[in-house]
């Protein structure tokens, strides 16, 4: 995982003082038992360390590189609990290859890479979610050097041609995989571990919880994993508090998506150049009509989050164990230009789902929810959590894949989920079932196809027209809803990779 910057501590009291530069990072020492002795101890090994409390840690800073890593060494050995931040010079460099057939062994790359004078720190595959099958993307971390950069100019590997591409966190905060904390790495965490399904005080692949038994996260208490997106103490969902209090302070001039004051180094704004660099050969028109060819759908996969000019993304990504294995999740890309922001859901586990809030002209506040509705074990439609969805505002769309078929909105049987559905909806006040006349996805070995690509609305008193784009990329076909807002046509800002 990523070593970031310091930009520790959210919630502290203490405003952190000035970095210098060149910056070395700081510690953050747990002050457990004599901590008076520590520090005096401490002093001998880093002449320059400096201390102040900073939430429930001691930050510590030195002076230079050197005391850094004699520090480090000396808490290391002490066997003090702390955690702290890569030097930027000791940080890899994070990439991932295509190319590759799937069934390449991640060694025989690491061989073939390191006889050309790199470096790997860490090598592995990224799978698919739902298959587990191994796709054909490696991901590796190459140890820093003045030669590091140059792993991007192999064109080759193999005899076959690949691509270097940088591995980009988007605007992903990073997790320590060892405590659950967030903003630092485990590579530098001598915190006690904490488990990211059940909190306990060991690492994940020793949980003993069973696959039904409940989570609970290690950093809110919550039943869920603590690398769930949607956790309230995640740095994102606070920060997306503020940015809705701040956002009637914004002038109509300011930019739409003006970050908050305190924002956090870890949640960058979009960055398009490189962000094309990414992924060059996505057609993007095609991607912003929900067209992403099967082959690109990997880079709607955690960890990776193409931009597209002028839009921004606000992607959620489903939690599943291990953290290697990449899955599903809901997204949206809002254009610029249309004033927008986040809403943030309660918790849903049977739906995924990513809110935004628009407002365009004099219409009211509009709450378009992409949603993926999950098949259950028990196959029970998750209606509180529709309920739950469907009250986050009062003018909604909420649209996705609801794995819904009813008669009623051609199909040619009604599935439990269906039934549910068309209840749920006849009871939800000012509530609207939304549905193309035709199958938006096709069922393996059967002749027709099913409509279960919905939306549902709540209280949207305009004209609108939704249509299959008959493009066979996936195993859904895109679809398009336009509402009529007044003359305007508007486009509802599109969802993306529900299936
Ligand atoms: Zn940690
Ligand atoms: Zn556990
Ligand atoms: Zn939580």
């Amino acid at each position: 995982m990523d070593s970031s910057q310091p930009a520790e501590l959210q919630n502290q009291v203490v405003e952190p003082e000035v970095i210098k530069k060149p910056r070395i990072p700081p510690f953050f020492v747990s002050p457990k038992g004599d901590w008076r002795q520590l520090v005096a101890l401490a002093k001998l090994i880093a002449p320059s360390f400096q201390s102040q409390m900073s939430g429930r840690f001691l930050k510590v800073t030195v002076g230079d590189e050197l005391e850094y890593r004699n520090l480090s060494h000396w808490l290391e050995q002490t066997g003090v609990e702390f955690k702290s931040f890569m030097l930027k010079k000791d940080r890899p460099i994070k990439v991932v290859i295509r190319g590759l057939p799937s069934n390449t062994e991640p060694e025989d790359i690491k061989s073939e890479i390191e006889a050309e004078g790199f470096k790997v720190a860490k090598i592995s595959q990224m799978k698919n979610y739902r298959s587990k099958a191994p796709m054909p993307l490696f991901y590796l971390q190459i140890e820093n050097g003045a030669e590091a950069h140059k792993i991007y100019d192999f064109t080759e590997l193999f005899g076959t041609r690949i691509e270097v591409k940088p591995f980009e966190r988007g605007n992903k905060v990073n997790q320590c995989w060892r405590c659950q904390g967030w903003f630092h790495s485990s590579e530098v965490c001598h915190l006690p571990p904490r488990c990211v399904k059940c909190a306990g005080p060991h690492s994940a692949k020793d949980c003993t919880l069973d696959f039904n038994d409940q989570m609970k996260c290690a950093n809110c208490s919550g039943a869920h994993a603590a690398n769930w997106s949607r956790c309230p103490k995640h740095p994102n969902n606070a920060k997306k508090k503020n940015q809705s209090k701040n956002k009637n302070k914004n002038g109509p001039n300011k930019p739409k998506n003006a970050p908050p004051k305190k924002t956090t180094p870890q949640a960058p704004r979009p960055d398009i150049s490189k962000a094309r660099k990414v992924s060059p050969n996505l057609d993007y028109s095609k991607v912003v009509q929900n067209q992403i060819p099967r082959e690109h759908e990997t880079w709607l996969e955690p960890g990776i989050d193409p931009q597209i000019a002028n839009y921004r993304l606000f992607k959620d990504d489903r939690i599943e164990f291990p953290h290697t294995v990449t899955r599903g999740g809901t997204a949206i890309y809002c254009k610029n230009e249309i004033v927008h922001n986040r809403v943030p859901l309660p918790a849903t586990p049977g739906i995924d789902a990513t809110a935004v809030q628009i407002k365009i002209k004099n219409a009211p506040p509009l709450n378009i929810i992409s949603a993926y509705i999950r098949k259950s074990a028990q196959s029970r439609f998750p209606s509180e959590d529709f309920k739950k969805i469907f009250n986050s505002g009062s003018n909604c769309i909420i649209a996705g894949d609801f794995n819904a078929s009813h008669v009623d909105w051609h199909n040619v049987k009604n599935t439990r989920y269906g039934i549910s559905l068309r209840n749920l909806v006849s009871n939800l006040r000012g509530a609207k079932l939304v549905a193309p006349q035709t199958a938006t996805h096709l069922q393996p070995r059967q002749r027709f196809g099913s409509v279960i690509d919905l939306a549902v609305f709540k209280h949207i008193p305009y004209n609108h027209s939704v249509r299959v784009l008959s493009d066979l990329s996936s195993d859904h076909y895109p679809v398009i809803l336009e509402i009529n807002l007044n003359t305007s046509l508007i486009k509802n800002p599109e969802q993306l990779s529900t299936n």
